[in-house]
């Protein structure tokens, strides 16, 4: 059974697993499922029923590459946010696996060599402490009887008791929460069941617990792979658009949360119209403000940006047609331009076109070595055509005009006349 079978294959016969006690391998190819599935998981592949499983190739760390099996264990839920396709009201063939059935699942892609890590997450069918015991289940079986020392990721729900976050973050690799929006307010337009202030609440709880994982680690204490405490920090989403709340709300919340500590990234997602929902005929929010979106957070992550370094719109938006290095480097031009020979590393890193690592390198390279043109810059890995306006080298201009000022970009109001797209499934469901 060669890895180069077709994905959708692969994730009819896990799903042929779901049931089979034997334990073993998945059918093979041609071969009928061990055993008829249960009524909830007939509909699996039905137009509409978001599959249960997928395999995503993805960097959960910095220079970690991992293929995860991520699962959804429900697509069925009692709230019913507007913006969601498993919202309660809105008809679509449900599914449900058990914690038994999802470990089986998991274990069969993993003999296979399919995936190396676990994504769960959930729809919250009835009460959300019901939800995270079933998700306890699941990696209880995984870590303690199956001793699974690989990555978890798991979705906690808000509103889940002190002891059960306790319990999942001890036994995840990374727990996550979707907070949605900024804040309160904002929220109660789009999920009238959720609460901003509950879901903060839970947040909150996992963080802490996250922290003090780090800090024993850093400390000395081995770390544990059956228990690893959620050391690899917390993520949490927001749908953007979907709300008022403009970019500049947006990266203050978040940069408020990344200061707390325990928080590894946060997930954008740009709103979707999906069919059959209250939000059926809203605009669907351009990619473009998403991509700005990871971009700042990205600078604050890596570049040691501040929230309120970023340069913002008058409507508190990232502008859509400059990326936001650009635009804060346009924005001071008192910073400009950098001497490439002399310039501190954290000033080299303030130059469009050079990231953290080039400019460790260009520090580097000039304690043994005179750099004398682009060729050696683009050698160290400066893309020249973004950085030259902004730098001299030995006193001397590479570029008059800067990169952004030579071409023509992408702007928001191209997207007027684009006809209005309403899609079965938001990107953010398997976030
Ligand atoms: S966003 Fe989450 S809680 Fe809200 S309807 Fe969708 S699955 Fe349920």
């Amino acid at each position: 059974m060669g890895k180069e079978m077709a994905l959708g294959r692969k994730l009819d016969l896990l799903m042929s697993l779901a049931l089979d006690d034997r334990e073993g391998m998945p059918a093979r190819a041609g071969q009928e499922p061990p055993a008829p599935l249960p009524p909830r998981l007939r509909h699996v592949n039905d137009v509409g029923a978001l599959r249960p499983l997928n395999i995503r190739e993805l960097r959960p760390l910095p220079g970690m590459r991992m293929s995860l099996l991520r699962v959804l264990m429900t697509n069925a839920c009692s709230f019913n946010c507007h913006y969601c396709p498993m919202r309660r009201d809105r008809s679509m063939p449900r599914t449900l696996l058990k914690p038994e059935e999802l470990v089986r699942i998991f274990m069969g892609a993993l003999r296979q060599g399919w995936c190396e890590g676990l994504f769960v997450t959930t729809g919250i069918p009835g009460r959300p402490v019901k939800v995270m015991d079933d998700l306890i289940q699941a990696l209880e079986l995984l870590r303690e009887r199956h001793r699974f020392r690989g990555y978890i990721h798991v979705k906690i729900v808000p509103g889940a008791e002190t002891a059960q976050i306790e319990r999942i973050t001890a036994l995840a690799s990374r727990v996550s929460l979707n907070l949605e929006a900024p804040c309160g307010e904002t929220l109660a337009r789009i999920a009238p069941d959720k609460s901003f202030d509950r879901s903060l609440g839970t947040l909150e709880e996992a963080r802490r617990l996250v922290v003090q994982e780090r800090e024993a680690q850093a400390y000395g204490r081995p770390s544990d792979q059956l228990h690893p405490g959620g050391a690899s920090g917390m993520t949490m989403q927001f749908v953007v658009g979907a709300t008022p709340d403009s970019d500049r709300s947006l990266i203050g919340r978040v940069s408020e949360l990344y200061a707390r500590g325990g928080i590894h990234h946060a997930h954008f997602s740009a709103f979707r119209p999906i069919r059959d929902t209250p939000m059926e005929s809203v605009r669907a929010t351009p990619a473009m403000r998403e991509h700005r979106l990871y971009q700042a957070d990205y600078l604050m992550r890596r570049y040691g940006f501040a929230a309120d370094e970023l340069v913002f719109d008058g409507g508190g938006n990232l502008p859509l047609a400059t990326e936001p290095k650009v635009a804060w480097a346009l924005a001071h031009p008192e910073r400009f331009p950098v001497e490439v020979r002399t310039a501190s590393r954290s000033a080299l890193v303030r130059v469009p076109g050079i990231g953290p690592a080039t400019a460790r390198r260009i520090v580097a390279e000039r304690s043994s070595a005179i750099l004398r043109g682009l060729s050696d810059l683009r050698r160290l890995g400066v893309v020249t055509t973004r950085a030259a306006g902004f730098l001299t080298l030995g006193g001397r201009r590479l570029q008059t005009t800067r990169w952004s000022e030579q071409l023509g970009f992408w702007a928001a109001d191209e997207e007027a006349g684009v006809p209005q797209v309403i899609y079965e499934v938001s990107p953010g469901t398997f976030r």
